[in-house]
Order: structure tokens, then sequence, then C-alpha cells
């Protein structure tokens, strides 16, 4: 089969070798979750910061699951989230003839053994110490198969799986966030590494991987700790070097529940989707965990390449707050140069845009009020397609018989002016009210409802000012028809 070339960079061809070399490892069997971009992105801060190496690499082995599709999902979710790798993406399903040669030296070398047992024979053990309240552990009995009567039944077809001879003994990791966790021998037994379809399984394929790739550091969601022991009893009979491991503590929701789809979005696109911008999603999955010192939570990209490191990730869970997200989100709408900002909120404008003059002036207007770039795109095309219908609630509370009749008196002050300007028609409008004998705010408010539709939104006579004389005077004219049609004579 053909082996992989790296399309960015050759293995180590352009770095030190001595600099560290990690990987992001998704299985494409879902879209990107935040958490699996948590793990991507701590990838990636360490390889920057330490001028080392990152890999992408598709575990996608798991034929009933693995959907192309999904990994082409999870490709564009990371570049417009901004994780760029290095080297890859590298198929785990292109590698198998990698996999089958470690397994035939394995064997080789008497580190993993065939066994012959039947499914039927290992449900049947497993029963049974279920029955007598044990955990079950394959016996190891196929161990003492001497190797000449392995080689000659596998040749003749019998259909067996192949096992690691796990050492009997604590395996001791020492991981770069939780510490020291050992894992005492009774608790591992002989796993299966090659199916008896000649499937290689997970854990196999990901240290023969790690190994071949040169996998110098192993970040990722701590529940894989569970299965590192079985990694290094695989690197050391692989005869590699061990990586050094950093187990992420879970993401949880505002619950404090593993979270999920339950929690709303948990995919990187629903939130891509939602208008949130890839700046301020990066910024926010890095502090889920990592504590770069003081309070500072608005951090350049170049800031965290620069602070990251693993001995200030935590190892307790993360607490995922959408509203936290949103909060920095408005962050960077907030500080985005203007130009930027319109063209990453064009897309939300399903009702069009105003000329670009408007469209710019309008997106300093409305920036310390918007969180997303769907608000800020609907807030856009406010300006370029009158109101369909009236907010109503706001019609109920503020249109009142008089109301066409104010609003008409209005209109013709304002179509009387000389300049439009926000201070023009706040002026006019102030003395429209007094010459009605009411307060500025019964004008204020139908007149916002005429113009925008809703009840809320930016200082209103900076709205009237952007918006233009003509296509003021219409949508108030339009509204003081509509408040006729309705208001009861
Ligand atoms: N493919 C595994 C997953 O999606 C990751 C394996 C690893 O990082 O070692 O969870």
């Amino acid at each position: 089969m053909e082996r992989e070339v790296a399309p960015k960079l050759a293995f180590g061809a352009l770095k030190d070798p001595t600099t560290p070399r990690v990987r992001f490892a998704p299985s494409p069997t879902g879209s990107l979750h935040v958490g699996g971009a948590r793990t991507a992105l701590y990838n990636l801060l360490f390889a920057r910061h330490t001028g080392g190496t990152f890999l992408l690499r598709i575990e996608d082995t798991d034929v009933e699951r693995s959907r192309e599709e999904l990994t082409a999902q999870i490709l564009s979710a990371m570049e417009w989230l901004g994780l760029e790798f290095d080297e890859g993406p590298f198929y785990q399903s292109r590698r198998y003839d990698l996999y089958r040669a470690a397994a035939e030296r394995l064997l080789a070398e008497g580190k993993a053994y065939r066994a012959f047992e039947t499914p039927v024979e290992l449900e049947t053990e497993r029963k049974k110490a279920e029955a007598a309240g044990r955990a079950y552990r394959y016996s190891g009995a196929a161990r003492a198969i001497p190797p000449e009567e392995s080689d000659r039944r596998a040749r003749a077809g019998e259909r067996h799986v192949v096992r690691l001879r796990m050492p009997s003994e604590t395996i001791v990791v020492e991981d770069l966030i939780r510490g020291r966790v050992e894992f005492p021998a009774e608790a591992l037994d002989d796993f299966v590494l090659v199916r008896s379809d000649g499937h290689p399984l997970y854990h196999f394929s990901v240290c023969v991987d790690d190994t071949e790739m040169r996998i110098t550091h192993v970040i990722r969601g701590d529940d894989h700790l569970a299965n590192t022991p079985k990694h290094v009893a695989l690197f050391r009979a692989l005869g590699a070097p061990i990586p050094r491991f950093a187990h992420l503590g879970m993401i949880l929701g505002t619950d404090r529940k593993k979270l999920s789809k339950r929690h709303g979005a948990a995919a990187v696109e629903e939130w891509r989707d939602a208008g949130i911008l890839p700046e301020a999603l990066f910024n926010f999955l890095a502090l889920l965990g990592w504590a770069p010192g003081g309070d500072r939570e608005i951090l350049t990209r170049a800031e965290m390449e620069r602070e990251f490191s693993l001995e200030k990730v935590g190892a307790s869970p993360s607490v995922f707050d959408p509203e936290k997200l949103l909060w920095m989100n408005a962050q960077y709408v907030a500080k985005m140069p203007a130009d930027e900002l319109l063209a990453r909120s064009t897309p939300h404008a399903a009702k069009g845009l105003p000329p670009r003059e408007v469209a710019l002036a309008a997106i300093e207007l409305h920036r310390p009020r918007v969180r997303t770039t769907i608000e800020m795109g609907r807030a856009l095309s406010s300006y370029a397609e009158d109101p369909a219908d009236y907010d109503p609630d706001g019609w109920k509370k503020h249109v009142r018989p008089e109301t066409p009749r104010q609003l008409e008196t209005l209109a013709r002050s304002l179509e009387a002016l000389p300049d439009w300007t926000a201070a023009s028609t706040e002026e006019a409008l102030r003395k429209t009210a007094e010459g009605e004998g009411v307060s500025a705010g019964k004008l204020i408010h139908p007149t916002r409802l005429a113009l925008t539709g809703t009840t809320v939104g930016a200082p209103l006579f900076d709205v009237v000012a952007l918006l233009g004389k003509e296509t003021a005077l219409r949508r108030l004219r339009r509204f003081v028809e509509a408040a006729k049609a309705q208001t009861p004579a």
C-alpha cells in the first residue's frame, strides 16, 4: 500500500529533530465537538510555544462508524477556527500495511501472541466471571501455545486474534497535568491488537502511528487516561520511546454534567453558524483549562502561543458557559475593524445590505449592543429593507388612537428640515411633542417601532440619521397607514 506523504512538510525535514511533535487524532464519527477542538488547540499552542510540529491524524479505522463527509467537516471546522497543522492529514485507513508489519514483528519477537478462543468460548468465560462477581479479564490461556503450533494453526486458516503479552507489573504514568498515576497489573489483561478479520484495534494503531510519527507528547482528553497503561505497554513492546502524556480535564455544561447535545451547541460549526467569531471561540476554548495568569481573559493568538504551558493547565473539569462565550464574542465584535466586521457579518445579512458607507457607519453604531455577527447581520439588513412587521408587544404598548395623527405631524416637520442629522431630527421630534402637549417619549417609542420594527436598539436619532430622509419618511408613513387601519375610529 502506498505510504503517505506529508503535503506541507516532510517528517522533521525543516525542524530540529529534538523539538516536540504532537498530534490531534480525531475519529470521524461525528463533527468537531468543542472538547475535541480544545484538545486540538492545546496541541497547537504547545507546538507553537515550543517551536514543535503539530500533526493531524484521522483515526478512521472504525469502518462502520467513520464517514468521509465527517472528515471533511472536521477539516473545515479546524480551518475556520484557525487550527492549522504542519503535517497531515494522515489517514489510518491508508496505513494498514504498517499495522500488519508491526503485528508480525511483535509476534516474531514473542511480545504478542495469537489466541484462538472462539467468541462463544470468551463469552462463556465472561459470564462465569460475572456470576462470580469478578471483573472479566482474558485468562491468558493462549500464551502457552508454542510458536510453531501457533504458526501452523494460523497457516491452516484457523481464526484468531493477536493479543499483547502484558507485563505483570504496575504501570506508572507521570502525567504532565495529573501527576503520577499508577495502574496495577491486575487491572489489565492481554488485550487484542488485531481482530480475527485482520483489522487493527484502536490502541494498536494509535501506538504504531505515534511511534512512526515520532510523537513526543500526547495531549488528549482524560477519557483516554484509562487507556494509557495499555499504550505504555505497547510502546515498550514496540521498542519505541514512550511519549510524555498530558490528559486534559473534562468539559462540563453549566449544570456540571459532561457537555453534550443537551446543553445546546456542542459542535464547532454550530457556533460558527450562530455568529460566533473564530478568534473569540479560539480564545474562549484556550481558557477552558489553561490559566494564563492574572485575570486576563482576552488574549491575542500571539500572546497565547507565547505564554501557553501545560504546567498552567489544571486537572479539574472546566465549565463551558455559552453566556461567557457570547460575552467574549462581544469583546471581539467591539474591537474588530469595521470593514472586517462588515465582511464577517455580510453572510448573515439575509435581507440585504445598505450602501457600504451606511453599512460601515451602522457597524460602528450597533457594535456596542451586538454580541454576534448574526445580530450584526440583522442590524445591517434593517437599513436595507423596511420592517416586514412590528413587534406586537411594542405595538400594543405604544400605538394609541392619537398616534397616527401625531406621527403624521412629525413626518411633516421632518420633511421640512433643510438638513438631516441626529441633532436636527431630534429637535424636530421634541418640538412636535411640545406642540402636541405630550412628552417626547410618546413619539420616540412609536417612531422607533415605525423605523425598525422593534422597541429596542441603538440611539434612535443616530438610526434616523443613518436611514436617511427618504427611507425614514417612507417608513414613518407606512406605519401611520398601518396604525390608522387598526385604530378604532
Ligand atoms: N481517536 C481518538 C479520539 O477521537 C483519540 C486518540 C488519542 O488522542 O490518542 O478520541
